[in-house]
């Protein structure tokens, strides 16, 4: 069988955007910069780490080139996530997750030997498990004790339970019990600044009660961590809180642009108008391109435009007057960065309209 004839579809650096083919995924690296700065900075002055939560790249190249920023860590949600950060030279890793059954135990503990890992636990058999993996691999694993502070997903319940489980945890072979993850993902886009800082606040402070309960037992307690984009700066303002892990600030997307304003919306998906009729036009890029899970994007510098529907393989835009012609490129800016993130497989660093670096996307559409 022939190759397919994608050459002229794939971008190269020096390339610029108006010559790139359409559908691409695009990211304003010059944006991702300041996004990146501004955290960091913010999460120095208020003595907190910064662990960047890599499921919203899902791309090693994008995670090395913020690795050069400093931040303190990252983190993932999935293994595959961890063994291609590892696999990519970047080592201090939260595997924010519960890991459940044989095969992902096995990973999980040969990862830890060739990296710094961390990984949630909220269950005490599932901590033999994996406590029964590292000594097998002969390897040590970090643990943090998962409390749930009010997302109703993961995580045993604040005070006692989770008192038990650390001092559990701690009393197993091959596993060093670290801290406390308590993750507020309820809370990320409360419009309302008030309620969501007094919501975070109160989960934060659940948290660091726990922290309390345990020390106060003599297990010393290193390292407490949650927040996300819509948290961060609450979170970060709360004594006994080590760590925060956001993810989205780095790329950005609509949704969270409601909500975080300071954060620049950095992707966006480069497309070419396909149709146009009076009232409306239709981009060449549809729900396989531009997740739809958060509502519909938005158009980049056309604010007057509004985004219809989505179909497989198009976009429906409704205009008011004058809009853009059969040809035109058109930028959106998807409502979930991560989501959309994940449905393509490469991304294209772009700054000052052209093309710097073109990225795989290396564990987009992988689950394990
Ligand atoms: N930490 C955990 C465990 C998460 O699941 C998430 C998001 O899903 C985050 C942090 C924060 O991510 P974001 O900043 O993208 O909201």
């Amino acid at each position: 069988m022939p190759a397919p004839d994608t050459a002229s579809t794939l971008a190269t650096p020096g390339q610029r955007i108006t010559e790139l083919d359409t559908p691409q995924l695009l990211i304003d690296l010059d944006a991702v910069d300041g996004n990146v700065r501004f955290l960091l900075a913010e999460g120095r002055r208020r003595g907190v780490r910064v662990r960047v939560h890599f499921k919203s790249l899902k791309c090693t190249g994008l995670a090395r080139y913020l690795a050069a920023a400093g931040p303190d860590g990252f983190v993932c949600a999935k293994l595959n996530e961890a063994e291609a950060l590892a696999d990519a030279g970047i080592t201090d890793l939260l595997l924010a997750n519960q890991l459940v059954g044989p095969h992902k135990l096995r990973r999980a503990a040969r990862l830890a030997r060739r990296s710094d890992l961390t990984v949630c636990v909220d269950d005490i058999d599932n901590a033999r498990a994996l406590s029964a993996a590292a000594v097998t691999e002969g390897t040590t694993i970090r643990i943090l004790v998962e409390v749930d502070i009010g997302m109703a997903r993961c995580g045993v319940a604040i005070g006692a339970a989770a008192v038990d489980l650390a001092r559990a945890v701690a009393e197993l072979p091959g596993l060093r019990f670290r801290g406390l993850q308590g993750y507020d993902g309820h809370l990320q886009m409360i419009p309302d600044y008030d309620d969501r800082k007094a919501q975070s606040l109160a989960g934060a402070d659940a948290l660091v009660g726990t922290r309390r309960r345990i020390e106060q037992t003599g297990l010393p307690v290193a390292v407490v961590t949650g927040g996300g984009t819509g948290t961060w700066e609450f979170v970060a303002s709360v004594p006994g809180v080590t760590e925060i892990q956001p993810g989205s600030f780095v790329v950005m997307d609509a949704a969270y642009h409601r909500v975080r304003p300071e954060f620049a919306r950095a992707l966006s998906v480069l497309t070419t108008v396909v149709s146009r009729r009076p009232g409306r036009y239709v981009l060449d890029a549809g729900s396989k391109a531009i997740s739809r899970d958060f509502g519909t994007p938005e158009v980049k510098g056309r604010a007057g435009d509004r985004v219809d529907r989505l179909n497989e393989e198009h976009t429906i835009v409704e205009v008011s007057g004058d809009g853009p012609s059969v040809g035109d490129c058109v930028e959106v800016w998807p409502t979930h960065c991560c989501a959309t993130m994940n449905l393509h497989r490469t991304c294209v660093g772009v700054r000052a309209g052209k093309v710097e670096a073109v990225w795989p996307i290396e564990c987009s559409g992988r689950y394990d």
